[in-house]
């Protein structure tokens, strides 16, 4: 039996070229590929490849039939948008592992990086993540709401710029307009605020605004929403957006 292992791919926010050639030798590779719906349904069919989709909410069996898979002489990639190790299934492999057995601990498990969506959304606004930021999820699936409230509130008293995921899902309607309405009372008006939707795929759409303007209703799913600090401001240019950046050096203005 060859030896099974798990390569846990970054797919990167959408189109190939974001893809590393390093994922893609994994995806040529692997004998079975596991995955959220939308991200299997989108790698195209290979001969003697098995795909395993299923729904968002069962990260772990998902991570635990990788294990299985991969004990039985499977090479498995277990894939996730953007880079896997941020708000994605790394994590949640090695929950499996840590909560397993000792032939768990003994798989081969790789984890090869991806483009993260703040990485490809800062990279289409300009430079916003130019100074120190943070990332956080407003999924409140997997923590509780007055943790996320008291990250963002650390978030703004320390003037980080704030790369925001998950802002918001059909079901949940309502978190961005809480955060919104938090960080309205800690932060400047003037604060700008970028909507990155779809970055890199055909239903891209960029919102450049202010805290004080913003409708959060803008952001869905498919948003990356950044919010900046006190030093993040635009670059006005004539018949073009603005480019959106932080500048490396804190607080010695222009
Ligand atoms: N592992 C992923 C994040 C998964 S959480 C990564 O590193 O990017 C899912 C969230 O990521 C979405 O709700 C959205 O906030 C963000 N996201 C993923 N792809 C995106 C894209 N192409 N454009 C903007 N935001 C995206």
């Amino acid at each position: 039996m060859s030896k099974g292992r798990i390569l846990i791919v970054g797919l990167g926010p959408g189109p190939d070229k974001w893809l590393t050639p390093e994922a893609s030798e994994a995806l040529m590779v692997a004998t079975d590929v596991i995955g959220y719906i939308p991200y299997v349904e989108r790698l195209p069919d290979r001969q003697g490849q098995t795909k395993h989709a299923t729904d968002n909410r069962v990260e772990i069996d998902r991570a635990r039939h990788a294990l299985d898979l991969a004990q039985q002489g499977h090479v498995v990639a277990v894939v996730s948008g953007g880079d896997p190790g941020v708000f994605a299934m790394a994590a949640a492999v090695f929950e499996a592992v840590d909560a397993g057995s000792d032939a768990d601990r003994a798989t081969d498990i790789q984890v090869l990086p991806g483009i993260s969506a703040m990485q490809a959304a800062a990279a289409r606004l300009g430079a916003p993540l130019g100074h120190d930021f943070c990332a956080i999820s407003l999924s409140d699936n997997l923590k509780p709401w007055d943790v996320i409230i008291r990250r963002l509130k650390a978030a703004a008293e320390g003037d980080f710029v704030i790369a925001l995921y998950n802002p918001a899902s059909k079901t949940r309607p309502q978190p961005i307009h809480d955060a919104f309405a938090l960080l309205r009372s800690l932060k400047k008006p003037s604060t700008p605020v970028a909507f990155a939707r779809a970055v890199g795929r055909p239903d891209e759409r960029i919102l450049l605004t202010t805290l004080g303007e913003a409708d959060p209703a803008t952001a869905d799913m498919s948003t990356l929403v950044m919010i900046g600090s006190s030093e993040t401001r635009f670059i006005e240019r004539t018949g073009q957006e603005p480019w959106l950046y932080t500048p490396r050096h804190y607080g010695v203005g222009l």
